[in-house]
């Protein structure tokens, strides 16, 4: 069985990983390197998913799958952007991230954003390829829902009536962006 390296620390996107590449022996990048750690000094969610993809394969001289994620907002010019695991400083928790979106966007009625994945593989002397999922939603004006993480209790999505973090796990991984993203590679994968 081939394995397939990924470049994240966090269990939680590895599982997933592993259930939908049972062909594959998906493993953690901790499981080999220990401390693995890239700075995110990209402005774009594809430059930093290429940092980390380019890095690993440098490191592990295999093939390497990285992602990076977040929300734009659009009254906000896309804010939190690359910046949303730290949007309210290092240290701060997702409420107070979740603070600060509701704080800068106060009582306008534009709420519109996104949730946007990028899934990056880069191999030893190979282009580094992307895959982008998105998925459409709006800020809430207060916080809705327990499941989830970081900003799914605002995370609106009129199709389901729900916010991110009223969906059940299941629910959210039919239609995340992160799903989004993996099904491209999954089919890039499949047709290799
Ligand atoms: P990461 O770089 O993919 O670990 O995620 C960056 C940050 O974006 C997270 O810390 C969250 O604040 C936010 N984020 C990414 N994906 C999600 C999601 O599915 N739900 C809620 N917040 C998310």
């Amino acid at each position: 069985m081939e394995d397939l390296v990924i470049a994240s620390n966090n269990k939680g996107k590895i599982e997933d990983f592993k259930v939908i590449f049972p062909q594959y022996n998906v493993i953690g990048i901790s499981e080999i390197i220990e401390g693995f750690d890239v700075e995110e000094t990209g402005t774009t969610f594809e430059e930093n998913a290429k940092l980390k993809s380019e890095a690993a394969a440098k490191a592990l001289n295999k093939r390497v799958i990285a992602d990076d994620s977040g929300l734009n907002v659009d009254a906000l010019g896309g804010e939190p952007g690359v910046y949303s695991a730290r949007y309210a400083g290092e240290g701060k928790n997702d409420d107070d991230n979740i603070e600060k979106v509701l704080n800068n966007l106060g009582d306008t009625d534009q709420r519109d954003a996104q949730f946007i994945c990028i899934i990056s593989m880069s191999a030893p002397d190979e282009e580094t390829i992307q895959f982008k999922g998105v998925v459409e939603g709006e800020i809430t004006r207060i916080k809705c829902g327990a499941n989830g993480f970081g900003y799914d209790p605002i995370f609106y999505l009129k199709q389901k009536g729900k916010t991110m973090a009223q969906l059940s796990p299941e629910e959210k991984n039919q239609i995340s962006h992160r799903k989004r993203a993996i099904e491209k590679l999954e089919r890039y994968l499949k047709d290799e």
